[in-house]
């Protein structure tokens, strides 16, 4: 916990003296209240606004989860279901995931409170690549893959690019573990692509981010990303 002025200073805004001045004169707010009081002591979660513009105090936090099932990829949930902030109760900084896994998804999700990085990380243009392993119902054909691998339509528009290969075949179940690579992030696009195929995903796995991946880690575990590991990725 800070004083509320000490964190004003250190932001730039203000010298210490000032900002005891901006307090004082009703021009600083603490989660959306006015606060006059000298000396009042704020946490790094406290939302500050001086004259209504947000102060960025937050040093900035990565962390690489393995997300397990049943676990939703937002911050909150107005139904009540387990986010995967929830899986970060001592963390401070307010995190959000870098894009999203469906509900049912498992694998390697990035949580940051840093925007740009959030940014870059999910827009196309950065060309992140993404590797999923899905299990099919029906074992794709090799015709099946180079679709997958040109690209299908969906209804936002043609998939970039991608690599799909086959790692292992169930006949008498009829399904097949099936490696896909791509560096979009349409909504639920590697089962939209599956599904265009005419094989549905029945389960699916997010394996790596970029050159990230799940290595000796278990569904619910995670880990600080390195300062190395983020300046890679950028
Ligand atoms: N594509 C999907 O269909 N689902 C995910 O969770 C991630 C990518």
């Amino acid at each position: 916990m800070d004083r509320l002025q000490k964190v004003i200073a250190a932001a730039g805004l203000a010298s210490r003296r000032k900002a005891e001045e901006m307090i004082k004169d009703g021009k600083v707010t603490v989660n959306g209240k006015t606060v006059t009081e000298l000396g009042t002591k704020v946490s790094p979660s406290d939302a500050i606004e001086v004259e209504g513009v947000r102060i960025e105090r937050e040093e900035k936090v990565y962390y690489l989860l393995y997300k397990p099932r049943s676990v939703l990829s937002a911050v909150t949930d107005d139904k009540g279901r387990k986010t995967v902030t929830d899986l970060f109760p001592e963390v401070e900084e307010r995190l959000y995931p870098v894009g999203r896994l469906d509900y049912d998804t498992t694998g390697v999700l990035l949580l940051t409170n840093d925007g740009e990085f959030a940014y870059q990380m999910t827009h196309p243009k950065f060309n992140i690549e993404k590797t999923y392993v899905a299990r099919t119902k029906g074992i794709p054909s090799k015709e099946q893959l180079k679709k997958l691998e040109r690209g299908v339509v969906l209804e936002d528009g043609k998939t970039a690019p991608a690599r799909a290969k086959i790692l292992s075949v169930d006949k008498k179940m009829n399904r097949a573990i099936v490696s896909l690579t791509i560096h979009e992030g349409k909504n639920r696009q590697v089962k939209r692509m599956f599904e265009a195929i005419g094989c549905p995903v029945q389960k699916l796995k997010r394996e790596s981010f970029g050159f990230l991946g799940l290595h000796g880690m278990n569904a619910g575990d995670r880990r600080e990303l390195t300062a190395h590991e983020v300046k890679q990725l950028r």
